[in-house]
């Protein structure tokens, strides 16, 4: 149709010119790399990205673009994706369950960081993996508050489990480290200074030292209204508890954002369908789309709303229920959203800081999840 342009000015100018009746993942190269660049700047130590945030290639070139060099992979595809797009970079298969084909899959593949929370998977990598050169974090968990839902829920050794298997991964031979997820989302920055010291009294525990510390991913990107998430204040107290807690001992720190990486280098345009009978929100997108996430995380209050010529409705804020377009009655974002007053059926709702787990899970449930990913140079506006 000729309508389409390889880099767009911004979200208006997109919904004037194409009026996309599916959603739209608005994709701004720009801002991935100076987030990108924040984390190597500012974290003291090696920044890894969470390919499982946002797996598409455009960010992976764009990452390596801004110098990131190392990823966490948590599956054979992922694996493959990360060789063929960076074949030097360092891969940490970082899913601490896999099948044993897996695990030949990735010994092929040079896999040398692995991590692990229990002895039996940890059978399994001293039975299959050859220990020289290759490094076993073991993961660990504990009961912290901070994050947007709890990660220990599904992985983690207990503080207890954690040194035994330490213990055990140094006497066959692997490099020993620790590794941790403190939830994601995590806007709290207490959580790694617990983490941090547990780390260090596990080490202690088991008598090793530690090569390496990784810290996870659960950096926060900007959700909601107000004052984004400053990493660097998190980057700062990570630096300064690791040195209070290990001392001379301090091992190398690692982290493995995915959402504090690409969260804010997309915005999603949705359609509003359907304003039924003036009250009810249909969007062209739901919980089963690009909006899985909300009813996990919470609902992004960094909204814009346009009308079809690309105008901002600056309506005052009225409190609305807004639903997504399959038949299923789940289809809900939470709570209420505060829309404007003069928003109408056809105009699109624009939903910020949508890089991370979106086009990730997106399915085509009911015949919906048409998702386009298009290029612009400003995510708002
Ligand atoms: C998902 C995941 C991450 C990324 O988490 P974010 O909260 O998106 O930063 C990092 N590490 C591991 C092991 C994960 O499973």
């Amino acid at each position: 149709m000729g309508l389409s342009k390889t880099i767009w000015t911004n979200p208006s100018e997109i919904i004037r010119i194409k009026k996309p009746d599916h959603p739209v993942l608005v994709f701004a190269p720009t801002v991935l790399q100076a987030t990108a660049r924040r984390f190597l700047r500012g974290f003291p130590g090696l920044v890894t990205y969470a390919v499982k945030s946002n797996p598409d290639e455009i960010v992976i070139e764009n990452l390596l673009a801004a110098g990131v060099r190392g990823f966490d992979v948590a599956s054979p595809y992922e694996i493959d994706l990360i060789r063929r797009l960076a074949p030097g970079a360092a891969l940490h298969y970082h899913n601490p369950v896999r099948g044993r084909d897996e695990i030949a899959h990735a010994v092929a593949a040079g896999v040398k960081v692995w991590s692990v929370d229990s002895a039996s998977e940890l059978d399994k990598l001293i039975a299959m993996v050859p220990a020289d050169g290759v490094e076993i974090a073991v993961r660990f968990k504990l009961p912290v508050a901070g994050a947007a839902y709890n990660f220990g829920a599904k992985f983690g050794a207990t503080a207890e489990l954690a040194a035994q298997l330490l213990r055990r991964v140094a006497d066959a031979g692997f490099i020993p480290s620790l590794t941790f997820h403190p939830g994601t989302q995590c806007t709290d920055p207490m959580a790694w200074d617990a983490y941090i010291r547990t780390a260090a009294s596990i080490s202690a525990a088991a008598g090793v030292a530690v090569a390496r510390l990784n810290v996870g991913g659960g950096f926060p990107n900007h959700r909601t209204k107000g004052r984004a998430p400053v990493l660097e204040d998190i980057f700062a107290l990570i630096d300064r508890v690791a040195t209070e807690a290990f001392g001379d001992a301090r091992p190398a720190l690692v982290c493995e954002p995915g959402r504090g990486l690409v969260g804010d280098a997309f915005t999603h345009i949705t359609r509003v369908k359907s304003l039924r009978d003036g009250e009810h929100v249909f969007l062209n997108d739901g919980i089963y789309g690009g909006l899985a996430e909300m009813p996990l995380v919470g609902t992004i209050d960094r909204i814009e709303v346009y009308s079809p010529d690309g105008q901002r409705r600056t309506g005052a804020p009225v409190d609305r229920v807004v639903f997504g377009p399959t038949c299923d009655s789940v289809d809900r974002l939470p709570g209420h959203l505060a829309l404007p007053a003069d928003m109408a059926e056809g105009d699109f709702v624009a939903f910020l800081g949508m890089g991370a787990y979106s086009a990730a899970t997106n399915t085509r449930f009911n015949g919906f999840g048409a998702l386009e990913i298009v290029t612009a140079l400003a995510l708002q506006g």
